[in-house]
């Protein structure tokens, strides 16, 4: 029986699984982690594939049902416990290699996503099916209502793709919202490289408190008009009119300022 308190909805259609797994195309060779296998819907394709796959499973039952199905498999390495605490660098992997896949809990999805981008370093692609409504807000574009600190955090690390909507009938049992598959793709090199990473998310967190107001105003405990007017920023806009490269300028004002006055 699916527990609510894990955020577990499984897939049951071969269709969509299929689908998912397409898009991944896992290969030989390829280290994959998995994040929350449930009872191995997509873990069967994902292990076939011949590519050496990592699991993170928290619920305790569903422990002896992977190792029944996968545990033989020289491929397969079944980790038990929280994705949140798991030390990614504890894999092993090589730079830009590990390929990250999850059909992840509604609860935990957007702390998962900042723990992992901790790790972008390591981190070739993630494919993961999330609310619809999540995958709009990392895809928005500036100007749009969905566009937030979610949009600007995940897009400062990554190429961003809204790839395929997924219905609840798909699941058991069946959520409550859409959901949607997403690929994030960590950039080579940081199109918008910030010198201090974070206070781009202290700036980013202090703009969106109040997304309706000015900038001059959510951003006044940081940095004052003439400060925003430095590099080039009308203050009276409202932090969604803003771009990437906008809050990378106004957290490098904000780091030197904060750097200038520890030093004196
Ligand atoms: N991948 C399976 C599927 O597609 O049918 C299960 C998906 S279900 C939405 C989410 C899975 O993540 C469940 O198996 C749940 O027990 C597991 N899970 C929940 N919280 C977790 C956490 N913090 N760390 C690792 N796994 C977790």
């Amino acid at each position: 029986r699916a527990r609510k308190r894990f955020g577990q909805n499984f897939l049951h259609d071969a269709g969509v699984i299929d689908r998912i797994l397409r898009a991944i195309f896992p290969r030989e060779g390829e280290r994959l982690l998995e994040i929350g296998p449930g009872q191995g819907a997509l873990t069967e394709g994902l292990v076939s594939s011949g590519a050496q796959l990592d699991v993170i499973e928290l619920d305790k039952d569903l422990i002896p049902l992977l190792k029944l199905r996968f545990g033989l498999k020289p491929n397969f390495c079944l980790h038990e416990g929280d994705a949140l605490q798991f030390d990614f660098a504890t894999l092993g992997v090589e730079p830009h290699s590990l390929r990250v896949v999850g059909n992840l809990p509604y609860n935990i999805s957007t702390p998962l996503i900042f723990h992992l981008l901790g790790h972008a370093g390591l981190i070739r692609d993630m494919h993961f099916m999330l609310q619809k409504e999540v995958v709009e807000r990392m895809s928005a574009k500036p100007g749009s209502g969905h566009w937030g600190r979610l949009s600007i955090m995940v897009q400062y690390h990554c190429r961003v793709e809204h790839l395929f909507n997924v219905g609840p009938g798909a699941f058991n049992p069946p959520p409550k919202v859409d959901s949607a598959i997403v690929r994030l793709t960590p950039h080579d090199e940081l199109p918008h490289p910030a010198q201090d990473a974070r206070a781009l998310d202290r700036v980013v967190r202090e703009a969106f408190n109040q997304r309706r107001k000015t900038l001059r105003n959510t951003l006044k405990n940081l940095m004052t008009s003439e400060d925003i007017e430095a590099v080039g920023v009308d203050p009276a806009l409202r932090p969604e009119q803003l771009e990437l490269a906008d809050f990378v300028h106004l957290a490098d004002r904000f780091a030197a300022m904060n750097t200038l006055q520890a030093e004196s």
